[in-house]
């Protein structure tokens, strides 16, 4: 028996959730190390995973090839197959992969079966597609839990429309009803702490009330990890990623970014809904009333700290951490002399847009105009809306596209003067208008709204001003250490 197994016999509760997303299970090799990242844990951890990379793609590719009959959709189904044996037989001794092959050709011929009926009868619906999606973090759980197992730790699978993942519609974007949850996952919870094995979750998904499917959208395990360490009472949350953590900027824009140390929830919340990928922005509710720590590391160099991000506030000494952006914005403008006075015209709008499920990024107003900020397809359908509902205070509805939004994060910039400043004229130095401006929303982060012509341009003179550039202050304190030093507020 190993010594591993042994300490989680004297130590059954769970206190870290380990989440891998596809690109950290690319091939076997990527699996094996994320197995080994899982045994070299101290204390007994919980495994969430993300579909094999590219797997989500492919099952969707098999989806509306079955929908548009004339198309064949087995050829992707077999190498969907492929891909997963060989990973099996790469990392699987022979007895143990006899019975990995058996559970995953399970999985194969029921998505086999689902699609041959989607093919026959030329209909789907949400949930059948959302069934169709899900195999691909059954599969992946399930050969995550046989290589565990290999490599001498004992595992057990926990499909999530099994355990208490209730979501208040079925289809794809949905969340979970985190009453419902608190409610159902004990007894779940009880099984994992009266065990000593490694539970392995599927990512991805939940059900409704009647057992349908039902997706929490791509990228969505990271999402559904938080509810897993909801539900466990963990300590730490990390996600497991092909990159080191929250950088300064995009550093498929700018090469230069640097790893960002520390990070508050709220402003990592701001970066993650903006644009930065690292994150699903729907992680954030899951653990909002819980101290859960939540950690962004490379699965390439687990023992190199990336992102920690905490629940204080921290402040660094350039104030701004990072600037994400968003080259997708659009604004609509509701002009009318009424709009800014008239009581309810906000929440009119909200409610009217939310029941179409339209997401507002930002809202700024005055006393005569709205001004909506949202991505260009959710633009075009609250414009729709909005000249349907016929409103009387509106008079002019415009839509306003190729903008981009800029958002400057870090804790402090509220009470810090000078900030705005300082931004502004970086801009203006290059002649750079600005399109609008928000700040004072959030108590981390200013918008910058910018044609989409200046996006690149405004970030790159932006991150160079603060990131690139060292400080007059620093040459004129010598003392002072020139680390990013972070302090708490
Ligand atoms: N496998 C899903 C996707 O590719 C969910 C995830 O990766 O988190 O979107
Ligand atoms: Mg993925």
């Amino acid at each position: 028996m190993s010594k591993q197994f042994l300490r989680y016999q004297a130590k059954p509760k769970i206190t870290r959730v380990l989440k891998f997303g596809g690109s950290c299970l690319k091939d076997s090799s990527s699996i094996h190390q994320a197995a080994l990242i899982v045994k070299e844990q101290k204390e007994r951890v919980a495994v969430v995973v993300s579909a094999v990379q590219g797997v989500t793609d492919l099952l969707l590719d098999a989806y509306h090839r079955a929908l548009e009959q004339g198309k064949n959709y087995q050829g992707t189904l077999h190498y969907l197959r492929q891909k997963h044996l060989i990973i099996a037989s790469e990392l699987l001794a022979l007895k143990r992969f006899g019975l990995a092959s058996e559970k995953l050709s399970g999985f194969f011929a029921d998505l086999d079966r689902l699609l041959k009926g989607i093919n026959l009868v030329g209909e789907t619906s949400p949930s059948l597609k959302a069934r169709v999606l899900s195999y691909g973090e059954r599969l992946s759980a399930s050969l995550m839990s046989f290589v565990l197992e290999e490599i001498g730790l004992k595992s057990r699978v926990y499909e999530s429309d099994r355990i208490g993942l209730i979501v208040d519609r079925p289809g794809d974007e949905v969340s979970v009803n985190l009453e419902k949850f608190d409610r159902n996952f004990p007894s779940i919870s009880k099984e994992i702490e009266g065990g000593s094995f490694i539970p392995v979750f599927t990512g991805y998904f939940g059900c409704a009330e009647n057992g349908q499917v039902a997706l929490f959208g791509r990228n969505g395990s990271d999402y559904s990890a938080a509810i897993i360490a909801r539900g466990l009472k963990a300590e730490v949350l990390i996600t497991y990623k092909d990159v080191n953590g929250f950088l300064t900027a995009d550093p498929a824009l700018i090469p230069q970014a640097k790893l960002i140390p520390v990070l508050s929830r709220d402003e990592a919340a701001e970066l993650s809904y903006f644009g930065a990928k690292v994150l699903h922005p729907k992680i954030w509710d899951p653990i909002s009333d819980r101290k859960i720590t939540l950690e962004i590391r490379n699965y390439e160099q687990p023992k190199i700290s990336g992102t920690i991000i905490t629940l204080k506030s921290v402040r660094s000494e350039k104030i701004i951490k990072s600037f994400s952006i968003n080259r997708n914005i659009s604004v609509l403008r509701i002009e009318g002399p009424g709009v800014g006075y008239k009581p309810g015209i906000i929440g009119l709008i909200g409610s009217k847009l939310s029941e179409k499920d339209v997401n507002i990024l930002s809202v700024l107003t005055s006393q005569t105009c709205i001004n909506l900020i949202l991505t260009k397809t959710s633009a075009e359908k609250a414009y729709q809306i909005l000249i349907e509902l016929k409103e009387p205070t509106f008079k002019k509805l415009t839509l306003e596209h190729n903008l981009a939004l800029i958002a400057c994060v870090g804790a402090g910039l509220r009470e810090t003067p000078g900030v705005a400043e300082k931004i502004f004229s970086v801009l203006a130095r290059e002649k750079i208008n600005l399109e609008f401006f928000s700040s004072g929303a959030s108590e981390v982060a200013i918008y910058l709204i910018v044609k989409n012509q200046d996006a690149l341009k405004s970030i790159q003179i932006l991150h160079r001003a603060y990131f690139e550039v060292e400080r007059l202050e620093r040459t004129e304190k010598p003392n002072k250490e020139a680390s990013d030093d972070n302090f708490v507020v």
